[in-house]
């Protein structure tokens, strides 16, 4: 049952069954039958949702949580915006679908010239898709058709999509390169900036980013030429490996060595972008610029899917590579992602993602003091994690009890993000979540971390 605290502060989202209730478990059960193994084994939530508004989610059995995974950080205002939708409405009852790689809609081009205007400067043009994945893999396939190179440096911890161009990208993990890296190369990867686990043992800024050093000291001596290197991929912040925040001085750095080498510097905005780490792009907090940006998610308000790629004039302006496909961009979705950035820039929602970013700070970050198991707090904006350790000294990952606190939240009303055998705790919130329903999503991972603590007898200050 709920603990009754809990109940008795929250109307609504309150959690009325013990998720999963007893029509969760029926739906549950048909996805076991029905659906690809892969694609309910790594699930973390253990209820069926029945609908979903603005910050709230509904499951089929009538509990309401708090949604701090927000369809994976691409509905930055919630779901279902009132205006984003009536945008995206209005378009199909007006339209429907286009193939608009064919026949060319006017709603392309008032989105185009404000990607290109909110974009960082060398950004000139716009190459349209309808997933991240597809955006990665057309920025990849950019870079080399315009350097005549064949390798492109990737990150460890990295993710850009799960198709064979860009699963064999970013390693993020061996489930997602299976099946993949044996086939796919033209990759070469290189350690990401992860402080907290410096795979070298060393710490900023004594270490000099001796990890950026490798890519010289390494992989130019061992691996391939600088002639030979179209660009680099890289996630700004990455994301799916567990928010991992580069020090201040790292892409400065990365840009001077693009520059240096003659590398294009592609950074995969698909999830950071649009406010989510506090800039309209995430890279804009260290004043670099990329030559290719992939956007996805976000940029689609919550509504219908839609991606871009956005890159310099020597990437785009004499492209003839086929690029697209048959939905991307078509009316309703350009119609809906516009909307949802003139919602941004009119509601000053990233002022709203500084103030909630300050609260996450002060209350989350003071965790790694208060609980042994908490090991990092790593905030950027609103793409917050937690990684939860044994204890202080080892940082042995702990994924069972990060899966208990995990569910902790869920059955307090709160949906984190957390997959199945990692040790970090997820937080995506709207960007425009009221100030106290985002308090009270912070006060339940504290909740369910102590409750966790004090059950394994970990320390607590
Ligand atoms: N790049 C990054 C950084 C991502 O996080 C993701 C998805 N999580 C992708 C690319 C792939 O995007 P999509 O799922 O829309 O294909």
């Amino acid at each position: 049952m709920m603990d009754k605290s809990v109940e008795h502060r929250w109307r609504a989202p309150q959690v009325i069954v013990p998720p999963p209730g007893p029509n969760s478990r029926l739906y549950l059960e048909r996805e076991k039958r029905l659906f690809s193994k892969s694609w309910h084994t790594d699930k973390d939530v253990p209820f069926i949702v029945r609908r979903k508004k603005g910050w709230i989610l509904e499951d089929v059995d009538g509990n309401r949580f708090i949604d701090t995974a927000t369809g994976w950080a691409s509905t930055p205002l919630g779901a279902a915006h009132e205006e984003v939708t009536q945008a995206t409405v209005d378009a199909l009852w007006e339209s429907g679908v286009e193939c608009t790689d064919y026949v060319t809609f006017a709603h392309l081009f008032p989105l185009a010239e404000k990607l290109v205007a909110i974009s960082p400067e060398r950004l000139t043009r716009v190459a349209p898709d309808t997933t991240g994945t597809e955006a990665v893999e057309c920025a990849v396939r950019l870079m080399r058709e315009a350097s005549g190179r064949p390798f492109v440096i990737t990150f460890y911890g990295g993710f850009h999509g799960g198709n064979y161009g860009t699963g064999g990208a970013g390693p993020l993990e061996p489930s997602v390169t299976r099946g993949i890296k044996q086939f796919v190369g033209g990759y070469i990867h290189a350690p990401y900036p992860y402080c907290y686990r410096c795979p070298f043992k060393l710490s900023h800024p004594k270490c000099d980013l001796w990890c950026l050093d490798t890519i010289e000291n390494t992989i130019l001596r061992y691996e391939t030429t600088a002639d030979q290197i179209a660009g680099l991929l890289i996630e700004p912040v990455e994301g799916e490996a567990g928010v991992i925040i580069p020090p201040d001085d790292y892409f400065p750095r990365l840009r001077e060595l693009c520059d240096k080498y003659g590398w294009y510097l592609c950074a995969d905005e698909v999830q950071t972008g649009f406010g989510r780490t506090g800039k309209m792009f995430c890279l804009e907090h260290w004043g670099v610029e990329p030559d290719v940006m992939p956007l996805a998610k976000a940029l689609s308000g919550g509504a219908l899917p839609i991606a871009a790629v956005l890159g310099s004039e020597e990437l785009l302006a004499n492209c003839e590579l086929y690029l697209g496909g048959t939905f991307a961009w078509h009316p309703a979705a350009c119609a809906g992602a516009l909307k949802s950035i003139e919602v941004m820039e009119r509601e000053r929602v990233l002022d709203h993602v500084a103030e909630l970013e300050r609260h996450a700070v002060d209350r989350l970050g003071p965790l790694v003091r208060r609980y042994e198991i908490v090991g990092d707090v790593r905030i950027k904006g609103l793409y917050i994690a937690l990684e939860f350790v044994k204890d202080k000294v080892s940082k042995e990952p702990v994924p069972a009890l990060t899966r208990e606190i995990h569910l902790g939240c869920i059955r307090r009303g709160l949906v984190p993000v957390h997959e199945q055998g990692l040790w970090w705790l997820r937080l995506y919130p709207a960007l425009n979540m009221p100030r106290d329903t985002f308090a009270l999503a912070c006060d339940v991972v504290e909740e369910a971390i102590e409750e966790v603590s004090r059950e394994h007898g970990l320390g607590v200050v």
